[in-house]
């Protein structure tokens, strides 16, 4: 019996819309496009701001120019013609003190809506035009009934984001008549000891509370709860999905036995920091449990994660396993497939790459040798995901640079294995609270701390007309045998226009303004080869000034260079911005970004200035949220993050922080329970999260 009630419950909340009073199949429409579909759908269609329209003045009390709240009773009514066939409509309202007037404008119908007598409410701005009067003001009329609960004013009345078509009055009575009647119907679906835990109030008061706030107070808990329930199964989900890994698949066991570990430590060309030892303990904890690991690496461009990507590969090696390392660009592939060459290749363990850039002879060679297990270590571009590149026993996922991948690509080259660990790395870090939502199913290792020796960088913003000033410093600088990047933007759109400027400005400075120096030009539009060659020639210090698009953004690594000059500065983002600067300041000469930029746009002038005013990742990644907003700076869609109503993942960390703690625990007392579809909770998962809800839980 209980059961029936239950169902029935639930669905009068999923009927469409249109089976509440006053909407019919036009107005569907039109809620539709606010995303309102059921009845459920409008009693969680939050405010987005509220008036206070509580408190009632005295009318003699009133002051011209306010918005105020006044009760009374109809004196008197009447529509006038005026010129031009206008009407106005006047009403008299008077209580104990005076009497005020409202005045509307063409709207001759009012005097159908108000009777004499009739007791009122009205909201608006207090003006004087010969007497006191508001224009158009909100009203309500209250009925003797219902006298104590007006819906429009008389209280602090809730003000919902609107979309043409359709007015705050008629959904405003719309979501009253739905808590009204529909409200008994939800049912509480946190666990009652979370709620009474925490003193929440209930969903349903909740609800009442957020639409219709007996106070301020009220309102708070009410905002407090809700937020929480949306972090809660934002958090549940991603428990969920991490759980489900970590369960059905086995992942393998490395054994932590010193020797080629002994070998690689020794051989090491410095002492490693203790951000960098901290998380190399929890990458080879991760490594010695059956589970698979799932750990993203997050640290500050130039912090030093390649060293800790190799000690994971020896670790892997060492085990028998195969390691794949995936880089974002050919010329970052090429760059570890170096680096990792020379410090592996002693110990035993030989290191391939794979890129598209080779022809396809060499490649369909290295792909066979791969699948033969040849190779210890593959390092490669997207290609390494292709299809055909199948790989014998890979133990290991390295992903360089995630941000710059798709979630999509992640997954797949996960697919290659069976059950290999992955660790993804990452240099735009961002603050805890908000990794924990977006890569909620990986565990984090963060290094906060840069190694030894590192002078900051010093960052200026300069306009054009000091460029001739800027170029003595350049060449003061090449004096003293420091290395130069100079980068031009790339804009998708406007690509072979930008490619001509950089190009030409190439073209300028080798045969004008640096004539007596070295200089090279690298895009992404080149050969491989060529590429190669370029970017050899800067590293051996063949050149002293490289002329780049962003294909030097990421993970480039050449200590030497210790200014870099980015053109156009207001055409990048900030993060971009920070991982170009990052190209500089890895040696111990000090090192200058220089933003060349005449930007003015408001947003263009916070970014140069947050670019000067910090070199600190994580702050400048706040900065660049703030700019931004989490959508833009995650790509959400991307994500596969939902889209929350009223939690705000930037401002609300602390119910975020305590959503996060009471789904842990909750998963991990009810782990169970929690997957029964009859479940309250699993339901409201389900229904949260329709579109996301595969890729949330599934991996
Ligand atoms: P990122 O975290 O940006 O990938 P890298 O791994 O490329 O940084 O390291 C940047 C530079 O710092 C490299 O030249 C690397 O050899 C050097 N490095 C890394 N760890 C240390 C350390 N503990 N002490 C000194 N130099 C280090
Ligand atoms: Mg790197």
């Amino acid at each position: 019996m209980d059961n029936i009630q239950a169902v029935k419950k639930k669905l009068v909340l999923s009927q469409s819309a249109q089976f509440v009073k006053g909407v019919g199949p036009l107005r569907v429409k039109t809620l539709a496009k606010l995303n309102i579909h059921t009845v459920k759908d409008l009693l969680f269609y939050f405010p987005r701001r509220y008036e206070d329209r509580g408190n009632f003045k005295p009318i003699k009390k009133v002051i011209i120019g306010q918005l105020e709240t006044v009760r009374g009773r109809v004196l008197s009514f009447d529509t006038r013609r005026i010129k031009g066939n206008r009407t106005i409509f006047t009403l008299a309202l008077g209580d104990d003190s005076g009497v005020i007037y409202a005045v509307w404008f063409n709207q001759p119908y009012m005097k159908n809506v108000f009777a004499m007598d009739d007791d009122v409410i009205l909201y608006g701005k207090v003006d004087f035009y010969g007497k006191i009067q508001i224009n158009s003001p909100e009203y309500e009329i209250l009925k003797p009934d219902e006298a104590h609960d007006p819906v429009h004013t008389g209280r602090i009345v809730p003000i919902y984001p609107l979309k043409m078509d359709i007015g705050q009055r008629y959904l405003r009575k719309l979501i009253k008549h739905s808590l009204d009647h529909y409200l008994e119907n939800v049912r509480e679906f946190i666990p009652e000891d979370i709620v009474k835990r925490n003193s929440f109030l209930g969903i349903k008061q909740a609800l009442l509370n957020i639409h219709f706030p007996e106070n301020f107070s009220r309102l708070e808990q009410s905002r407090d709860r809700l937020i929480f329930d949306e972090f809660f199964l934002l958090q549940l989900a991603l428990g969920l999905k991490r759980k489900a890994l970590k369960e059905t698949k086995k992942g393998i066991k490395f054994k932590l036995k010193s020797g080629l570990i002994e070998q690689f430590k020794k051989a090491l060309p410095f002492e490693l920091t203790n951000a960098q030892k901290n998380v190399i303990k929890e990458i080879e904890t991760d490594m010695h449990q059956a589970q698979p690991m799932n750990r993203l690496l997050q640290g500050d461009v130039g912090s030093g994660k390649t060293i800790v990507s190799i000690w994971a590969i020896v670790v892997c090696a060492q085990g028998g396993y195969q390691a794949a390392l995936m880089a974002p660009t050919e010329i970052l592939a090429m760059q570890h497939y170096e680096t990792l060459h020379k410090i592996l290749s002693p110990l035993g363990i030989n290191v391939t790459v794979l890129t598209s850039g080779l022809k396809k002879k060499e490649k369909e060679i290295i792909i066979q040798d791969i699948s033969a297990d040849k190779f210890r270590v593959i390092v490669g571009t997207h290609s390494l995901i292709q299809d055909d590149v199948k790989f014998k026993k890979l133990g290991l996922i390295i992903v360089d640079e995630q941000h710059k991948f798709g979630v999509m690509q992640r997954v797949k080259l996960h697919q290659k294995a069976i059950m290999p660990d992955v660790l993804v790395m990452s240099a735009t870090p961002i603050p805890r609270t908000l990794a924990i939502t977006v890569y909620g199913d990986l565990d984090i290792s963060t290094i906060r701390e840069l190694p030894p020796g590192r002078t900051p960088v010093e960052t200026y913003w300069i306009s054009e007309k000091k460029r001739q000033d800027l170029y003595v410093f350049l060449k003061k600088k090449i004096k003293e045998k420091n290395q130069v990047y100079v980068v031009y933007p790339l804009v998708e759109k406007s690509k072979s226009i930008d490619l001509k400027a950089a190009t030409k400005m190439y073209e300028h400075f080798r045969d004008d303004v640096f004539a007596e120096n070295r200089v090279g030009l690298l895009h992404g539009r080149m050969k491989d080869l060529e590429k190669k060659q370029v970017m050899q020639l800067f590293k051996a210090g063949d050149l002293d000034i490289l002329v780049a698009t962003t294909v030097i953004e990421v993970g480039i690594d050449v200590p030497n260079a210790s200014v870099i000059l980015i053109e156009h500065a207001e055409r990048f983002g900030l993060s971009q911005l920070h991982q170009l600067r990052g190209r500089v300041g890895r040696g111990k000469t000090q090192a200058y970004c220089v933003l060349l930029s005449e930007g003015k746009s408001e947003d263009a002038v916070k970014r140069l200035n947050a670019m000067t005013k910090t070199t600190d990742g994580f702050k400048i990644a706040e900065y660049d949220l703030l700019i931004r907003g989490p959508g833009e700076f995650f790509g959400t869609r991307q994500h596969g993050m939902p889209e929350l109503k009223i939690a705000n993942i930037i401002t609300d960390t602390q119910q975020l922080i305590l959503a996060r703690k009471e789904a842990s625990e909750y998963l991990g007392q009810f782990s169970q329970e929690i997957i029964d579809p009859r479940n309250l909770l699993f339901q409201e998962l389900h229904n949260k999260f329709p579109q996301n809800s595969d890729s949330l839980l599934a991996r």
